[in-house]
């Protein structure tokens, strides 16, 4: 397999690449189920130690499994970078590592770049463990945090303007739950003017419709949890960066941070990751065509309010939507039932084949309420000032057949 896979189309990427680089030839890379790895001489163990060689020495540090997916993961997010520089090598232009789980991964890798008194700048609509990183995390570490309305180009000038200081801008875009948009090449534009770093979460889009680091962002995270893995059985992340020496631990303090923080996968999970992805391309296609689909029907129902879809021609963030994502806007939408929260726990509970549970990405669909759920730990203050109501759902549309999500939706509404 060619180092750099720019010529493949993504589904070739991600059931071929990087799984021939075992010792043994096995088809189906092997589960490397070992705490630790043998040294043939003690300088090899040393160099591997001091970072001179790149070989394995402990599973916390990296394991095959782990640095399989990393690549795979870096050769999607990077795929558009590896187009432009089709003679460097996957491992010079864009670099992964794996995590325990997606917070893991957004912890270290923002632990890595923030130190006391550095200031971050983020926006208000996030995960609800992101949010509390902010929050509840940082300010204890002495980082001063600037909260400002994602989509609002204007509020991340004013806050750079006054905070040149700033070290990260850390978003995500379409955001948890209400799918704001966030316009990642200006908001990298601004960052790098004042020589911060852009992090971005790309769970919601997947790296199947939307690549920050095409559109300057230096880091992307992301919960594998979700899309990546795709079927509900691993909890898991990852941090991938167009800086291949962030990784480095002999010029970043990134690779240190990820030992200390010892947030690295169990191999079978990194395994079974890297199974999940070998048909992301064929389920984000599902996804995305599912979840235009169910948008416009919920949009057209009586009951329905609102719906936040970035597809959608009439949500407001529908042209940076259009500019930065391609292939479809995801498989996430949320809405609101004009009668309320008390509605809202009636449809949820009138579903029989939709499943009532939080995560999202899964092959399934699944449907929660934010506020009692994956955003319970935001003040109800916090909630509504970022726009997240107690009548808000989210809704992630899985793969089935379309006709049965909609069948399923109808006879649950005709219950309100
Ligand atoms: N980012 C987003 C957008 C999420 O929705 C989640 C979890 O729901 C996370 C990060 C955290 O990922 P994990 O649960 O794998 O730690």
């Amino acid at each position: 397999m060619k180092k750099n896979p720019h010529k493949l189309g993504l589904g070739t990427l991600v059931t071929q690449f990087s799984e021939k680089d075992n010792p043994h030839q096995a088809h189906v890379a092997p589960i490397y189920q070992t705490s630790t790895f043998t040294f043939p001489d003690v300088q090899t163990g040393a160099d591997i130690f001091a970072g001179k060689n790149d070989g394995f020495s402990y599973t916390r540090a990296d394991n095959p499994n782990a640095r399989q997916l990393a690549r795979k993961l870096a050769a999607l997010e990077g795929y558009d970078i590896l187009k432009a520089n089709p003679d460097v090598e996957v491992d010079d232009l864009v670099k992964g590592r794996i995590f325990a789980s997606g917070m893991a991964a957004i912890s270290t890798a923002l632990m890595a770049r923030l130190e006391a008194g550095s200031t971050i700048i983020t926006q208000k609509m996030l995960y609800g463990n992101a949010y509390n990183f902010m929050k509840k995390v940082a300010p204890f570490y002495g980082i001063n945090v600037v909260w400002v309305d994602g989509s609002d180009i204007t509020q991340w000038q004013s806050a750079f303007e006054q905070n040149p200081e700033t070290v990260v801008a850390y978003f995500e875009t379409p955001a948890n739950p209400n799918m704001e948009i966030v316009d990642i090449a200006k908001v990298s534009a601004l960052a790098h003017e004042n020589n911060a770093w852009t992090i971005i979460d790309n769970t919601f889009a997947t790296p199947y419709c939307q690549r920050p680091l095409s559109l300057g962002a230096d880091i992307v995270v992301h919960s594998t949890t979700k899309y990546l893995g795709g079927h509900g059985t691993i909890i898991g992340g990852a941090v991938i960066s167009r800086h291949p020496e962030f990784f480095n631990p002999l010029k970043d303090r990134f690779f240190t941070a990820a030992k200390v923080f010892g947030g690295s996968p169990s191999p079978f999970d990194a395994w079974l990751t890297n199974m999940g992805l070998k048909t992301f391309e064929l389920r984000m296609q599902r996804h995305v065509e599912n979840a235009a689909i169910v948008a416009e029907w919920l949009e057209e129902h009586p009951k329905i309010s609102k719906v936040y879809y970035p597809g959608l021609e009439n949500s407001p963030n529908y042209q940076i939507a259009q500019k930065q994502m391609f292939n479809g806007f995801g498989g996430m939408l949320s809405f609101e039932l004009k009668s309320g929260f008390d509605a809202g726990v009636t449809l949820m509970e009138s579903l029989q084949l939709i499943t009532l549970a939080v995560s999202l990405g899964n092959v399934d669909s699944l449907i929660q309420h934010p506020a009692s759920m994956t955003h319970a730990a935001m003040s109800p203050e916090d909630r509504l000032e970022f726009g997240i109501t107690d009548s808000l759902i989210r809704f992630s549309v899985g793969i089935e057949n379309i006709e049965d999500v909609i069948a399923d939706f109808d006879q649950a509404l005709s219950q309100i």
